[in-house]
């Protein structure tokens, strides 16, 4: 591919019309007001994974219901941008969250082997992992903990795990990446990393915690890893193990710039709205659903007299000329200066006809909400929900259930309604080598038998809406970093004009798609920028 491409921005088609998609667009017309924007969406409808549905009920007023993205974390590391645009958008006031302080919601639960076990979730050390969570550990959190090791048969194991981990080394041939389960495994021991650790993934990732990279999803932990032993027999410091993957000037450079960029919109007024409303909260959401975001999005590119909108447009395939890049539909083929994916990496590959490379998988996920007419249903286990880890025996997960949310412990500002709103997760990686998934229907019948052998729920609902969506969450592979660097020497070779975003590539939640969206517009001159660069 020759590379005397001009780079001048001034036609930029943008494929994919999710959060990522509409976000580069609206961040693209600001960097770049006089360059022509294209919005390709394959679908009639926008917002990708984010999806509220609205339910009418008997007396004529709507609740919320969400089908993909249902909380949004206040305490991540990127929560800062989408704390600009939601400023931006003017959404402050449309805000719905759970406090930190919510005693009630703040609580967590694991089902093992039969029954819900409470959980003491706070954020110890934000460096290792960031969760939703209070930030303070109360002696509250210490009661469930000492309870909890000495009753459950959850946390069998626990201290002898932990014991085990201070003292052992990371082996010598894990040296670029290892799986999440044989880190959890190394450090706290088999009988955690399944009970609990496999349950925490499957609610983050909806995967198999031993497929999945600790260094792209769990860096503090892959971090902290390196570091260890911690306790040395023989001379009680901390010695640098010899099989550390060194952190090369250019990725220090890449931490760095991000770094700075998320500095940079804290030093601005993003900043005190964080101080004024964000610190104090665990998740959010809006009064109409996480859909809100997409749908403002929507309304602001609409009005931008530079993004002209096109959905039903499936992009079939991409291909390069010496001038332009060129977008190919069924009915069309244009030209453009740029062009920005938003799309999944396969699908990135397949679009620019690149074959036999290492790419990502994805896993379905089936979303099932249900309405019930009483309020707490949940009793006596209220709180945000509960997971379930791979450990549970078969007969009490048959369906292979992921998770269940208690929608109206976890957000409680959002909508009038009284009852109980709650959702299943079903799927995930248990269902990635079926070669039919269930119907709906039959995902509805799945996830009633759930509720009422966890939970003991018989009750009728008012409503119930399930949701399959097949490509659901992507599924980072141990070696992420080192496919990605490959893609990256690829996309280079376009000289800066073909470039990818969105939940491939730097983290699966929203705030990630929207870091990466904001970030992929800046330099659209560099010819050595491709969405990856910090992979290098
Ligand atoms: C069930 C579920 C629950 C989740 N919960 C949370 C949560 O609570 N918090 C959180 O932070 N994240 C959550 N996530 C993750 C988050 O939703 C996604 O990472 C994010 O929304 C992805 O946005 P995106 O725009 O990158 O991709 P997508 O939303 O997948 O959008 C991609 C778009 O590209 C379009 N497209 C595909 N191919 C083409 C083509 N050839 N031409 C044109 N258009 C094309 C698609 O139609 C789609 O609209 C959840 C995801 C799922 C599935």
């Amino acid at each position: 591919m020759s590379k005397k491409y001009m780079t001048e921005a001034n036609r930029i088609a943008v494929i994919g019309g999710g959060v990522t998609g509409l976000a580069t667009c609206y961040y693209g017309a600001k960097h770049y007001p006089d360059a022509e924007i294209t919005l390709f969406e394959g679908s009639n409808r926008f917002g990708g994974a984010i999806e509220s549905v609205f339910v009418e009920m008997d007396d004529g007023r709507a609740i919320v219901c969400e089908m993909g993205v249902r909380t949004l974390r206040a305490n991540a590391p990127r929560a800062i941008v989408m704390i600009d645009l939601i400023r931006e958008l003017g959404l402050e006031h449309e805000l719905a969250f759970l406090l930190k302080s919510d005693n009630i919601a703040s609580r967590r639960y694991i089902y093992y082997p039969d029954h819900l076990v409470a959980i003491p979730v706070a954020n110890v050390s934000k460096s290792i992992v960031h969760i939703p969570a209070p930030d303070a550990v109360t002696l509250k959190h210490i009661c469930t903990l000492v309870r909890m090791v000495f009753t459950e048969p959850l946390s069998k194991g626990l201290m002898t795990g932990i014991g085990q981990g201070l003292f052992t080394k990371r082996p010598l041939n894990v040296v670029n990446d290892d799986s999440i389960g044989n880190l959890l495994v190394r450090r706290f021991g088999k009988q955690i990393a399944e009970n609990i650790g496999s349950a925490i993934i499957h609610g983050l990732y909806a995967g198999n915690m031993h497929k999945l990279s600790a260094r792209a999803l769990t860096p503090g932990l892959w971090a902290l890893d390196t570091r260890f032993p911690l306790v040395n027999f023989h001379s009680r410091v901390t010695k640098q193990p010899t099989n550390v993957s060194p952190m090369d000037d250019i990725t220090q450079k890449w931490i760095k710039d991000e770094t700075d960029m998320l500095k940079r919109i804290r030093n601005g007024p993003a900043g005190d709205l964080e101080k004024r409303i964000f610190r104090d909260i665990s998740v959010f959401s809006f009064k109409r659903g996480v859909g809100r975001l997409t749908e403002r999005l929507q309304e602001e590119i609409y009005a931008m007299r530079n993004i002209k909108i096109r959905s039903n447009s499936p992009v079939k395939s991409i291909s390069g000329t010496n001038n332009d890049m060129l977008v190919h539909t069924d009915f069309h083929s244009e030209p453009f200066s740029h062009i920005i994916s938003t799309t999944s990496l396969p699908t990135t590959l397949d679009l620019l006809g690149i074959k036999d490379l290492p790419t990502i998988t994805h896993v379905p996920v089936m979303t099932v909400a249900f309405c019930y007419a009483t309020p707490n249903l949940n009793h006596p286990h209220r709180g945000f929900g509960y997971l379930i880890p791979e450990s549970v025996p078969p007969q009490q997960n048959p369906e292979k259930a992921l998770g269940v949310i208690f929608d109206s412990d976890a957000i409680t500002n959002q909508d009038h309604f009284q009852g109980t709103k709650i959702s299943v997760m079903l799927g995930g990686h248990y269902w990635s080598s079926h070669a039919s998934l269930p119907t709906t229907d039959e995902g509805v019948a799945m996830a009633k038998s759930v509720l009422q052998r966890h939970l003991g729920i018989t009750e009728e609902p008012l409503k119930v809406f399930a949701r399959l969506k097949k490509e659901a969450i992507p599924q980072y592979p141990v070696g992420h970093h080192s496919r990605l660097k490959r893609v990256h020497e690829i996309l280079k070779d376009y000289g800066g004009r073909m470039r990818v975003a969105g939940n491939s590539y730097m983290g699966i939640g929203v705030h990630d798609c929207l870091f990466s969206a904001r970030r992929i517009v800046e330099k659209l001159d560099d010819r050595d920028r491709t969405g990856l660069e910090m992979y290098q």
